[in-house]
C-alpha cells in the first residue's frame, strides 16, 4: 500500500544552493521508488533569486508553499551579486532570517560528526580525533541576548556607552530542553547542558529549569558545564560529548566550535524546529560563491540535512539510517569531493558523489529494505 503523501518546500536559493538540492532528488527519488515514501517536492526562491524575481527575498507564494508542506529543504541565500544593496535588503536578512522568524524556529539543531575516514582533515591532534566524535548541538534560537531588551548605545556626558539584555522566560528554556530530552531518550545519548550559572542569573534559571525537565526523562544522563570550561573540554576530548544543550549566545559560538573541529563545513547540515515541531532544513554553510556552477561542491551537508528531514519531520529514522549509511559507505570506499580530498587531482563531482550516495541506497535497500521499511513505522 503506498503511503500518505508527504510535502517537501524546497527553497534552492542562490550559489551552490540549486546544484547541491539537485543531488537531493535523485535521494528522494530513490526514497519514492525502493522504500516506499510517497514525497511530493514543490518549488519556491528565496533570497538573491527571490529579490531577481519578485523584488522581495521572501515572496508570499513562498511562505504559503511552506504553510503548506510537511517541512522545508533549504540550500543557502546570498552572494556578491547582492552586496550592494542595503543590510536589511540583503538575501539573508531579507530571506532566510525573516522566514526563520515567521515560522518562529526556535530550536536548532547542528550535528558535527567526525567521521573516521576524515580524521585528517580535523585541525586537532591524531590521538584526540582517533576516537571519533558525534556531537548534537541544541541551541536556543528565538532568546536570549541577541533579542533581549533594552539593548543600544547611549552617551552619558561624553562617554558612549552600550549595552545588550540577556533573557530567558522560564517557559523558553522548558520548550527546548523537551525537546533536547526527548532525543536523547530516544537516541539514548547524554545531554551537557551549558550555561555559566556561576555569573550569570539568566544563566541560574537556566540550570534550574533544565533540572525540573531532566527529573521527567530519569533514563537521560544529565551533566553541567561552565561554558568557558565546555570550549575547552571540546577542544581536549570531544568524544566525551553527545548532546549539547544551550542558550543562543553560547550555542553560536560553541556549534561553530564543533563544526570547524570536523574540517569539513561541506558535510554539516542543521535543522530548525518551531512550537509544533514544523522543521526547516538546511546545510550548515552558506552559498559558497566561490565555487558555484563549478560541480565541485560537496552535496553531502544538503543530503544530510535531507536525512534529518526524513528522520525528524516524516519520522522515519532507519530510512534516515540508510541515508547515513550509503554516505559512510561512498566515504569508506574513498570517493572524495575537491573541499575533503587530499589529491587536488582525483576527486569526484557534486553530480558523481549524488549518484554514488543514490548507488548505494539501492544497494542498502537490496541488502536490508524490507527490514527497513518494516521497522520504520
Ligand atoms: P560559505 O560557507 O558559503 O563558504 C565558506 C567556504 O566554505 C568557501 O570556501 C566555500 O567554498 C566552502 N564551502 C561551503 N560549503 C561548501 C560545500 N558544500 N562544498 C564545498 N565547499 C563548501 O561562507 P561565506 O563565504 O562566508 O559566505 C558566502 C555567502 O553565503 C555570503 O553571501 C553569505 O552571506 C552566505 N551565507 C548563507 C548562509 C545560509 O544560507 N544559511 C550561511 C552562511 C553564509
Amino acid at each position: 500500500m503506498k503511503k500518505k503523501q508527504k510535502i517537501i518546500a524546497v527553497l534552492p536559493g542562490d550559489g551552490i544552493g540549486p546544484e547541491v538540492i539537485n543531488e537531493t532528488y535523485k535521494i528522494i527519488k530513490v526514497l519514492n521508488n525502493y522504500f516506499n515514501l510517497n514525497i511530493k517536492t514543490k518549488e519556491y526562491h528565496i533570497g538573491g533569486i527571490a529579490i531577481d524575481k519578485f523584488g522581495t527575498g521572501l515572496p508570499e507564494i513562498t511562505i504559503s508553499g511552506c504553510k503548506k508542506a510537511n517541512a522545508i529543504l533549504l540550500g543557502s541565500v546570498g552572494g556578491p551579486k547582492w552586496n550592494f544593496l542595503p543590510l536589511n535588503k540583503q538575501p539573508e536578512r531579507s530571506g532566510l532570517l525573516k522566514l526563520r522568524k515567521k515560522f518562529n524556529f526556535f530550536c536548532n539543531l547542528r550535528p558535527a560528526k567526525l567521521h573516521i575516514e576524515l580524521q585528517n582533515l580535523s585541525p586537532l591532534k591524531k590521538e584526540i580525533t582517533l576516537k571519533g566524535f558525534n556531537i548534537l548541538c541544541i541551541r536556543e534560537l528565538t532568546g536570549g541576548i541577541y533579542f533581549g531588551k533594552p539593548k543600544g548605545i547611549k552617551k552619558n556626558k561624553n562617554e558612549k556607552y552600550a549595552f545588550d539584555t540577556e533573557i530567558y522566560s522560564e517557559f523558553e528554556i522548558k520548550r527546548i530542553a523537551n525537546i533536547a530530552f526527548e532525543i536523547a531518550q530516544k537516541k539514548k545519548l547524554k545531554i551537557t547542558s551549558i550555561d555559566k550559572a556561576n555569573v550569570l542569573e539568566s544563566s541560574v534559571l537556566w540550570r534550574r529549569t533544565v533540572e525540573k525537565i531532566a527529573k521527567k526523562f530519569p533514563s537521560v544522563p544529565l551533566k553541567h558545564l561552565y561554558v568557558d570550561n565546555a570550549a575547552m573540554q571540546i577542544i581536549k576530548d570531544p568524544s566525551q560529548f553527545d548532546i549539547i544543550l544551550t542558550s543562543n549566545l553560547f550555542g553560536d559560538i560553541l556549534s561553530d566550535e564543533c563544526a570547524a573541529i570536523t574540517g569539513s563545513i561541506g558535510m554539516l547540515p542543521s535543522a530548525s524546529f518551531n512550537e509544533k515541531k514544523f522543521g526547516m532544513y538546511e546545510p550548515a554553510g552558506g552559498s559558497a560563491p566561490d565555487i558555484q556552477n563549478k560541480n565541485v561542491a560537496n552535496p553531502i551537508a544538503q543530503i544530510l540535512s535531507l536525512s534529518m528531514l526524513i528522520e525528524y519531520s516524516l519520522n522515519k529514522p532507519k530510512i534516515a539510517f540508510a541515508i547515513n549509511k550509503s554516505i559512510n559507505e561512498v566515504l569508506k570506499k574513498g570517493y572524495r569531493t575537491l573541499d575533503i580530498s587530499n589529491n587536488k587531482e582525483n576527486f569526484v563531482t557534486t553530480k558523481e558523489m549524488g549518484n554514488l550516495i543514490t548507488e548505494f541506497l539501492i544497494k542498502e535497500y537490496e541488502k536490508n529494505g524490507k527490514n527497513i521499511i518494516s521497522k520504520d513505522i
